[in-house]
């Protein structure tokens, strides 16, 4: 029994470490001939980090996870303290802590843990081919892999997805720019053990403690798509979308290297309900593209690898390790995560309209809620969202 595993990120590799674990030989295949991540962090939020020990991967997370003990939003203009807690709370409800990690030695340390050498990389699929027992995959550089299955965990653009649910989507623009990068720690800028947010006119301003003392910064501003700005303008531009703003705003700034941040226009595609067909399934992004603004993309990616490896689980008990036990183990792995991922990304949508100014009214009214949060609602909203996981 061999799986196609198209991706080497997030969704790609914790799919290959849920296979494994039910016995499935894994051929993992890589468009790039080296991972160059979109983004210098991630959040994975305690649903995710569950989802890593299960997989066998809680070590990386251990090693790699900021110590984001607190959460606090200030007024972007004035500096002000809106409303400061503890995320122990959250821990206690949900049973596992939150991990801010590097984006880059996250991937890099999964790959690792699978074996390097094992990963297939320089390997870009263009088209794929199915039968009812068996999947191929033909790549770019003319060569091609046949499996008993494949799990397309090929991003954002996926080329697999359109055969999978039938057409083309469409990536939406969630009308802002997102800049993030690491800066080493100062508590000038912000305290070391808290996620930080600085909010006003629609933007955002975050900060979250990485491992090896450095901050996870990104700022945020409502703006249309296509400017003219990249590295080279990164500090002119913010310090014009920021002037006025707190003094550790503008420390921020003054902090940052504009050679290692990025500027990403941050997109998600309408959801949709069908993850397989036949023998392909999509997971992680290639099924569901989110915008980051619940933090739950690649925590998603996570979840969907463990449901998966649950769903062979059961199908292999029932059927064996038979054609017909693939088919039911990816018709039941759509069954289990379809409206679970949708949720997210509308749910992230939703966030997204309200922190950019999409209805300056509504904004302003978060901002007064913010001034008056214990910390209550919001650990609420982040443990919903946490325990609608499949390890709650
Ligand atoms: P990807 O990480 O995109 O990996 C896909 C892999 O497939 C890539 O390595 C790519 O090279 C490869 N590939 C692409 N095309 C092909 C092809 N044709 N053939 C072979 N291989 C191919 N999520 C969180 O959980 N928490 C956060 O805090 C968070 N913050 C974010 C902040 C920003 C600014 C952004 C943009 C996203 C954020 N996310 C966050 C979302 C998260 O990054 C993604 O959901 C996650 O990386 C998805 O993993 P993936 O493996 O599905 O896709």
């Amino acid at each position: 029994m061999k799986a196609l595993v198209i991706g080497a990120g997030i969704g790609g590799m914790s799919a290959a470490a849920a296979l494994k674990q039910q016995g499935i030989e894994c051929d993992i295949f890589e468009a790039v001939k080296e991972i160059k991540p979109v983004g210098a962090a991630l959040s994975i939020w305690s649903n995710g980090v569950k989802c890593m020990n299960h997989l066998g991967m809680g070590s990386i997370m251990d090693e790699l996870g900021g110590p984001m003990h607190n959460m606090a939003y200030h007024d972007g203009l004035t500096g002000s303290v809106m409303t400061q807690f503890s995320l122990a709370p959250l821990v206690d409800a949900v049973g596992e802590r939150p991990c801010p990690v590097s984006r880059a030695d996250l991937q890099s340390q999964m790959i690792d843990w699978w074996g390097r050498d094992k990963v297939q990389f320089g390997k870009r699929i263009e088209k794929v081919e199915q039968s009812d027992t068996a999947v191929t995959a033909y790549f770019t550089d003319g060569t091609s892999a046949t499996g008993d299955f494949m799990i397309a965990a090929d991003g954002t653009h996926s080329v697999v997805r359109a055969d999978v649910i039938g057409y083309q989507t469409e990536r939406r623009y969630a009308d802002y720019v997102n800049w993030n990068g690491l800066v080493e720690i100062d508590e000038n800028i912000a305290p070391a053990d808290q996620w930080t947010t600085f909010v006003g006119e629609g933007k955002r301003v975050s900060i979250m403690p990485i491992a090896n003392d450095r901050f996870y910064f990104f700022f945020d501003v409502p703006l249309p798509k296509g400017l003219a700005e990249d590295r080279s303008t990164v500090v002119a531009d913010l310090t014009r979308y920021f002037a006025g703003w707190a003094e550790p705003v503008q420390k921020l700034i003054a902090a940052i290297n504009p050679e290692t941040t990025n500027r990403i226009e941050i997109h998600d595609i309408e959801p949709f309900d069908t993850l397989v067909k036949g023998n392909i399934a999509l997971l992680g992004d290639a099924a569901h593209s989110t915008t980051p603004d619940i933090g739950q993309g690649g925590c998603s990616a996570l979840e969907d690898a463990v449901v998966l490896g649950q769903c062979f689980a059961d199908q292999f008990g029932m059927k064996g390790k038979t054609v017909a036990g693939v088919l039911a183990a990816l018709q039941q792995y759509e069954e289990e995560r379809r409206f679970r991922v949708k949720d997210l990304v509308l749910k992230a949508r939703k966030r997204c309209d309200v922190t950019h100014g999409k209805d300056m009214q509504e904004t302003q009214a978060w901002y007064d809620e913010l001034r008056h949060e214990t910390g209550e609602n919001i650990i609420a909203g982040l443990r919903n969202t946490i325990i609608g996981g499949p390890l709650a």
